[in-house]
C-alpha cells in the first residue's frame, strides 16, 4: 500500500497526522504530507482510517507495493 496526500484538497487540519503520525506529518508549509515509500502492513489499518477520517477527501490510497 502506498499512501498520497492532494495538496489541492488538503486543508491542513491535521487529522491524519494525529490518526497515524508514523506516515502522516504536516510540513512546514501547513499541508499534510505522506511517507514516500510502501506502508508496513501493521500500519495499513492506521492509514486507511486516516484516509477515512481526512475532512477532505485528501488521502488516497493505492494497493501497489506490498512489503511482505
Ligand atoms: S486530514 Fe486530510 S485535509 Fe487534514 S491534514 Fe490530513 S490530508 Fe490534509
Amino acid at each position: 500500500m502506498r499512501a498520497v496526500v492532494d495538496d489541492d484538497a488538503c486543508a491542513g487540519h491535521g487529522v491524519c497526522a494525529a490518526v497515524c503520525p508514523s506516515v502522516f506529518a504536516i510540513t512546514d508549509g501547513g499541508y499534510a504530507e505522506a511517507v514516500d515509500t510502501p506502508i508496513p502492513p501493521e500500519l495499513e489499518p492506521a492509514v486507511r482510517e486516516a484516509a477515512d477520517s481526512c475532512p477532505e477527501h485528501a488521502i488516497h490510497v493505492t494497493e501497489e507495493n506490498h512489503v511482505n
